[in-house]
């Protein structure tokens, strides 16, 4: 069984962003850029089903500048077998990415289809949803369980208040939620032996996808500054503050 991984190159997660002063988009320009984190949770489910003996394939595909090599390269080194990388300097919102990715599966017919839940950087959560509506296929989002049984994949979903596990038919999509599994620190010989495994290339005009952008950012702005919390001397008077200042008692 084949199994296709998205991984997106985004803002490390430790990186604190900064807008461009015109605010017209979040200043990427020197910043450390990483595997999207429920990508990286999506490849080590992947890796996991594999030694399981349960996958026979793993392929990872990015999209994107020409850096999304070293994301896919991670990929690799974390047991993905293969690599594509759909490269084009467009940016790609979540309609674009499903449609190409879309193109990939209908290439590769994987029978399970992994992506993050969401982009830590555009916090869209839409591709996933996207995929399985254009692919046809039953989805199952926010996976904190993925289990494959004969034709079908039972997905426990992380739901408001509890859990919901959910039986597809393969081909399926499945996102992953934080509590999935915790992916492998990555080791120098695999890096090594990443740097050997095969990394296809191919663009949307080859896949056919017009991949031109929909929406227009309008701005982009940082949150509020917070103003800075003082302490207070005995529980009487955060008791009086909360009550003749902050008014919320
Ligand atoms: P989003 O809908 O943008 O929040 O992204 C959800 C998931 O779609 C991500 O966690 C990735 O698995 C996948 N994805 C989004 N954009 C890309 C991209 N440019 N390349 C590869 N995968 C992507």
């Amino acid at each position: 069984m084949k199994i296709l991984v998205a991984v997106k190159r985004v803002v490390d997660y430790n990186v604190k962003v900064r807008c461009k002063t015109d605010g017209s988009d979040v200043d990427v320009a020197n910043v450390k850029m990483s595997m999207n984190p429920f990508d990286e949770i999506a490849v080590e489910e992947a890796v996991r089903l594999k030694e399981a003996g349960k996958a026979s394939e793993i392929v990872v595909a990015s999209l994107g500048v020409k850096q999304c090599e070293e994301t896919l390269r991670t990929a690799l080194a974390m047991g993905a077998d293969r690599a594509i990388h759909v490269e084009t300097d467009t940016e790609l919102q979540p309609l674009a990415v499903a449609k190409l990715l879309k193109a990939l599966a209908d290439k590769e017919q994987p029978q399970l289809v992994i992506l993050g839940k969401q982009a830590i950087d555009d916090d869209a959560n839409q591709t996933g949803q996207m995929l399985a509506a254009l692919m046809n296929a039953p989805q199952g989002t926010f996976a904190s369980k993925v289990e494959l049984a004969g034709d079908k994949v039972n997905v426990t979903r992380e739901i408001d208040g509890g859990l919901e596990t959910v039986s597809l038919s393969l081909p399926a999509i499945v996102t992953t939620d934080l509590r999935l599994n915790e992916p492998r620190y990555v080791k120098l010989p695999n890096i090594m032996a990443a740097k050997k495994k095969p990394l296809d290339k191919t663009t949307p005009a080859e896949l056919g996808v017009d991949a031109a952008p929909r929406l227009k950012t309008l701005k982009v702005a940082e949150p509020p500054v917070r103003k800075a919390g003082i302490k207070v001397a005995s529980v009487a008077e955060l008791v009086a503050k909360l009550k003749n200042e902050a008014k919320v008692i």
